[in-house]
């Protein structure tokens, strides 16, 4: 079993996860269009930002997001923080051995403090509207915008190194000399970031 390892580095680097997921992946979108969220399925932008790039040769770095039933395109221009890849039925039929959010928490704190260490986070276990103990909140002022810390946290929510696999890759914890590891348990990861 293949364990994360996170390194500071990729944090600095905005296109770390863009464009990771195979064209056709199915995924659910949580960013800015709350009207809009929901499962789609994605592609690569080309929208005319985006053709601009590829014309010189750059990639395009965002998403389309297309309807999984008719395959119309609804979206475009969408970053790689605001969709999350759905685990594949095979992969919900594995079992597993899994890491509390409570301990998802303590590994998020650590990671955090490496890779952010001039910003205080706030750090708790739930959702202020909701009854969510499978959700954690995240809030921070200045500091990282809320792209670079959802890069860094998002291995926590999936994997996006094997095609074709999702589920997060097992983390391994340590506290008070124990070791710990499994698949973090993360419904949702809210980032409030006060300028
Ligand atoms: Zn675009």
């Amino acid at each position: 079993m293949q364990h994360t390892t996170f390194r500071a580095a990729d944090v600095n680097n905005n296109a770390y996860l863009d464009l990771r997921l195979t064209p056709g992946t199915t995924v659910t979108y949580h960013g800015s269009k709350t009207e809009a969220h929901g499962t789609y399925t994605v592609q690569p932008c080309a929208c005319r930002h985006c053709a601009a790039r590829v014309a010189v040769g750059r990639l395009s770095n965002r998403y389309a997001l297309h309807s999984p039933t008719t395959n119309k395109r609804v979206l475009v221009h969408v970053r790689h923080t605001s969709v999350t890849p759905l685990p594949t039925e095979d992969e919900l039929q594995e079992a597993g051995i899994f890491l509390p959010t409570k301990l998802v928490a303590v590994h998020l704190r650590r990671i955090l403090r490496e890779a952010f260490p001039a910003t205080t986070f706030s750090v708790r276990i739930g959702n202020q509207r909701t009854d969510a103990r499978y959700d954690i909140t995240v809030r921070w002022s200045g500091g990282p915008s809320r792209t670079a810390v959802a890069t860094a946290t998002a291995h926590l929510k999936a994997s996006y190194s094997t095609p074709g696999r999702y589920t997060a890759r097992p983390v391994t914890v340590t506290t008070s000399g124990r070791h710990r590891s499994g698949r973090p348990v993360l419904n949702n990861l809210h980032l409030h970031h006060t300028v």
